[in-house]
């Protein structure tokens, strides 16, 4: 029996397994990313951070030697992006803190394929997680019994930090530089909230995680931080018990915009429950946006399912036909299933599965 590694590196946590033709995972091995210390050099045309290709290297190590087989044939990566030839290039989700010498604006690379190839001396593919979720979608989870791919037309999409999407219509979409289907970039809103691309009124301004922090924040503002009204209210109240485990209640008392840092989807969602309409409409504008999102992708793509995932998804599946209902407003084909994805939060792991095996020229 002939093994492949497959590494799914999120945003906080990186998943390293070692897996047979068949989907088979025979161990998985899960770390928070190293993100402390300082193992920076010059790298291209600016600098690379090395600790993550380490540490993806003593998991895989581990892996083989605590699984017991002989070695893997390929190495196949889905990682947050964006990725550039091989590399993480200036991460936005991955905490890193750029060495003082460093120029300021020099790209800040996380070198995978290169230190991975020169360490196991087999093939390492890369794509984004999106990318490599519908891999993993189409060979192992809502795909898998259709024998022809061809005849497939399935749309992945995860809710978690980010919003994004992964497309396969007959065959992977991958765009001129593996960037197809950014749903998350999606214009949904005029004089909409920022984005983390920098434009103004992208979904993934609303839909994500990171774009409901934001819109709470924006509207606790306006809301002079929920002291005035109800309209906020247990969002403060559960902020300041936040700040106040973590050791900052003093801060928040001597500055009190401080609060806003500690307002988390889980806090968001939290404070929805206990009937904070501020919270409320915080997750009324996701499901919103990401229902007009969904619709944009499934007129242009016209798939038989579109399967979901991501932190957020599966920890609030009840969003799920929230979204789905304000999808079929938007139509103009007719109505996609819209379903939890079958691989739940493994579905990047079973796509970097398919990406080493297709480096052998195996089609799972
Ligand atoms: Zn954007």
């Amino acid at each position: 029996m002939e093994y492949i590694g497959a590494i799914d590196l999120g945003a906080t946590k990186v998943t390293a397994v070692i897996a047979d033709i068949n989907g088979n995972i025979v161990i998985r091995l899960k770390e928070a990313i190293q993100t402390e210390g300082n193992k920076f050099t010059p790298w291209r045309d600016g600098i690379g951070y090395h600790k993550i290709a380490d540490q993806l290297i003593s998991m895989l190590r581990r892996a083989i030697s605590e699984s017991t087989v002989s070695g893997i044939k390929a190495i196949g990566i889905g990682s947050a992006g964006p990725l550039s030839d091989g590399a993480i290039i200036n991460p936005p989700n991955i905490k890193l803190r750029r060495p003082s010498s460093a120029c300021a604006t020099a790209p800040l690379y996380v070198p995978l394929v290169d230190p991975l190839v020169a360490e196991f001396d087999c093939r390492v593919a890369l794509e984004n997680d999106c990318t490599a979720a519908i891999l993993g979608e189409v060979y192992y989870g809502a795909g898998k019994d259709v024998k022809d791919k061809r005849s497939l037309h399935l749309v992945y999409v995860t809710l978690s930090t980010g919003f994004g999407a992964g497309v396969w219509n007959g065959r992977l979409l991958r765009g001129k530089e593996g960037n197809a289907a950014e749903i998350g970039h999606f214009f949904v809103k005029e004089d909409g909230l920022r984005c983390g691309c920098g434009n103004y009124g992208c979904a993934e301004a609303y839909v994500s995680g990171r774009g409901m922090e934001k819109n709470a924040r924006m509207r606790m503002v306006n809301e002079k931080l929920g002291c005035q009204s109800n309209y906020g209210a247990a969002l403060r109240s559960l902020a300041l018990a936040a700040a106040e485990k973590e050791g900052f209640a003093k801060e928040v008392d001597l500055y009190p915009w401080q609060l806003l840092n500690f307002i988390t989807p889980s806090i968001i969602f939290a404070a929805a429950h206990a009937g904070d309409r501020l919270a409320q409409a915080v997750i009324d504008d996701s499901c919103r946006y990401g229902g007009i999102a969904l619709a944009n992708i499934a007129n242009a793509y016209d798939p038989q399912i579109i399967t979901s995932g991501g932190g957020i998804m599966l920890n609030h599946p009840q969003l799920l036909a929230r979204i789905r209902d304000e999808m079929v407003k938007h139509l103009n084909v007719s109505a996609p299933k819209v379903v939890l994805t079958p691989l739940g939060e493994h579905v990047v792991e079973y796509g970097a599965i398919v990406l080493a095996w297709q480096l052998v020229s195996c089609q799972p």
